[in-house]
């Protein structure tokens, strides 16, 4: 493994610390994933992409990392406090579908935009319908310790008997008795002994759709639940990272370690990494408000609050521009600016293949170049190190990217930076930027304009009686399989058959 001191900011102590896994060379990671009832947004972008580099980074420094991202297809309810419609049945009824069809539906346009993404693939991914047993026995564990109670064929926990034990409220920084005191003035604390209670099990009524036999009757698992199932079902009961948005820390993750807590007796997760909210012209997103934009309404520029499309790269590209618990603001000046960033950043790839070393006696080391790019790789780094400052790290890239481009040109040598800097310059840029930060070239795949360009050109040969050009455009498109047809009016293609 890669001697690197990393450092990972835990939600849980407000600090950064020093990564140590639990057993080296193995790393444990969990992520909340979405609820498949529509189609994957900005807020799912960033998680998605904040883990993923997460992941690669870790995977780079020569972790094997187990990542575990689930797709919940039950329990996550419309309303706060477990009451409400199920989110998945209630899509599934407007849309006359079965639930699990639109699950299907919906994990797979996921699936379509993490690719576009170009995130990797989970090693696991759990659907939570897929664990109704083990969140049944997870309950069961929970009654025996005491710290639930059953009624009306509904299990809560009981957060009041829980925190005389533990602290309820440590990952949040929420205190109980604000939280009581806050409660107190909602109704809708229905059946539960306390509004702060939530469901590790809820009675379904005879319309619900979502269902299962349980030993208190017919019903459906709590959204908290299911993490805690299939977190310890793959990662153990103690792993190394708990990931997710910060919109899940309160009362998605308080609840996940107080559920770890009663029935395994330790948290679940050693790190809490918690990326931050996406604003949209520094306004929250929401459906409400108008500025709701999904991935695909980007790569399309479909929305009306969008001048232009953005392709997935520039999306990824801009993601990483920023610390990811910084809040990050969508505007369509900044993500021009990062369309920019993001191809200045492939064009230097690209010269990096065209790329050779020369040697040149008559040329001396020019210690001052070597110097400099040793400590932009050195930076780029510690940026890495430094709780994955991926938005630190892409300036130190820029600096790398300038010797790269006065290679190009001519202004410095090869032989002034020695064959060994060269190299290291050239591979470290490839692999911080294809392999760390997942950005990728995105080929023009607009063949009908390239097409009509070069026919263009073709016709234009013809009528100055250039034959020589005219075959040889023929022939380079011919190899290509296109035949060029030349009309009475007009020139036209088709593909060869
Ligand atoms: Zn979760």
């Amino acid at each position: 493994m890669k001697q690197h001191q990393l450092k990972i900011y835990n939600t849980l102590s407000r600090k950064k610390e020093v990564f140590e896994a639990l057993n080296p060379p193995f790393v444990g990671m969990y992520v909340c994933g979405p609820t498949v009832y529509g189609d994957a947004h900005l807020g799912h972008g960033r998680p998605a992409i904040t883990f993923d580099t997460v992941n690669r980074y870790l995977k780079h420094l020569g972790y094997r990392v187990r990542y575990v991202r689930n797709i919940t297809d039950v329990g996550h309810l419309t309303g706060d406090a477990d009451e409400g419609e199920d989110k998945i049945a209630k899509k599934a009824k407007l849309e006359q579908l079965e639930p699990m069809e639109v699950a299907q539906q919906y994990t797979d346009s996921y699936h379509r935009d993490m690719d576009l993404l170009n995130t990797y693939k989970p090693n696991i991914e759990p659907r939570a319908t897929g664990h109704i047993p083990e969140q049944i026995s997870l309950v069961q564990a929970i009654l025996n310790e005491g710290l639930a109670y059953e009624i009306n064929g509904s299990v809560y926990f009981d957060v009041l008997k829980y925190n005389e034990q533990k602290q309820y409220g440590k990952l949040s920084g929420r205190v109980l008795d604000d939280l009581m005191s806050g409660s107190r003035e909602l109704d809708g604390q229905g059946e539960k002994r306390n509004a702060v209670d939530f469901a590790l099990w809820k009675n379904a009524a005879p319309e619900h759709l979502m269902k299962w036999e349980s030993p208190w009757g017919i019903g459906f698992p709590g959204w908290h639940l299911e993490c805690t199932a299939m977190s310890s079902k793959y990662l153990g009961k103690h792993f190394d990272i708990h990931g997710g948005g910060m919109d899940l820390m309160f009362p998605h993750h308080e609840c996940e370690i107080a559920q770890g807590n009663a029935c395994n007796h330790q948290d679940p997760a050693k790190y809490w990494m918690h990326n931050n909210m996406i604003t949209i012209n520094g306004q929250k997103m929401g459906k409400s408000l108008g500025n709701f934009i999904t991935l695909q309404e980007l790569f399309t520029g479909k929305h009306k609050l969008l001048d232009q499309a953005y392709s997935p790269m520039t999306i990824r590209y801009f993601i990483l521009t920023a610390h990811y618990r910084s809040t990050l603001d969508f505007s369509n000046e900044a993500l021009r600016a990062a369309q920019k960033g993001y191809k200045k950043i492939i064009n230097g790839l690209r010269t990096c293949k065209k790329l050779v070393f020369l040697e040149d006696e008559n040329i001396v080391l020019d210690e001052n170049q070597i110097n400099q790019i040793k400590s932009s790789i050195q930076q780029a780094y510690s940026s890495m190190d430094d709780d994955f400052n991926t938005a630190q790290a892409i300036g130190h890239l820029f600096n790398l990217l300038k010797k790269i481009n006065s290679l190009h040109t001519g202004q410095l040598h090869p032989s002034q930076l020695g064959q060994e800097t060269f190299n290291l310059l050239i591979e470290t840029y490839r692999v911080f930027i294809t392999e760390i930060l997942g950005l990728e070239e995105e080929k023009t795949n607009n063949q009908e304009a390239l097409l009509e360009a070069l026919l263009q050109v073709y016709s234009e040969a013809k009528t100055a009686r250039n034959y020589n050009k005219v075959d040889e455009i023929r022939a380079a498109l011919k190899g290509l399989g296109i035949v060029v047809k030349d009309m009475k009016d007009k020139i036209d293609w088709a593909y060869e058959e």
